[in-house]
């Protein structure tokens, strides 16, 4: 399971961010997951449960957002938004695309408090 690595990875960071802005604990965390970042979002959270306790992060409340997969069509220059895994261009049905959006994995903002008042940090 992949997923308790790229938590840690992501506590590191939550953890680093946190200490920079004085907070005390996080109360929220989202985080984007691309389609193509072969992460389940399920392990993901259960990953970051276990891997936050004892964090700045225990018990925070995760959203967890999942991007589609977006390619761009090196032909025509649509872009499509894929539902399944096929690599076709929806407009003039060209396989000759680039990937323009759906392997990103990243914290996208957190939320917590200081010692006086609830702030939330975007990256
Ligand atoms: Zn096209």
């Amino acid at each position: 399971m992949h997923e308790l690595s790229i938590a840690e990875d992501l506590l590191a960071i939550v953890e680093k961010t946190a200490a920079e802005h004085q907070l005390v604990r996080v109360a929220r965390l989202r985080i984007v997951v691309g389609a193509l970042g072969n992460v389940v979002p399920e392990a993901l959270e259960f990953a970051l449960e276990v891997a936050g306790r004892g964090t700045v992060a225990d018990g925070a409340q995760l959203e967890i957002i999942e991007v589609p997969v977006t390619v761009r069509c090196t032909e025509c220059g649509t872009e499509t938004e894929l539902e399944d895994i096929a690599f076709v261009c929806s407009a003039c049905g060209s396989v000759n695309v680039d990937v323009v959006r759906g392997s990103e994995l990243y914290l996208d903002s957190i939320e917590g408090d200081t010692d006086l008042e609830e702030k939330a940090v975007n990256d």
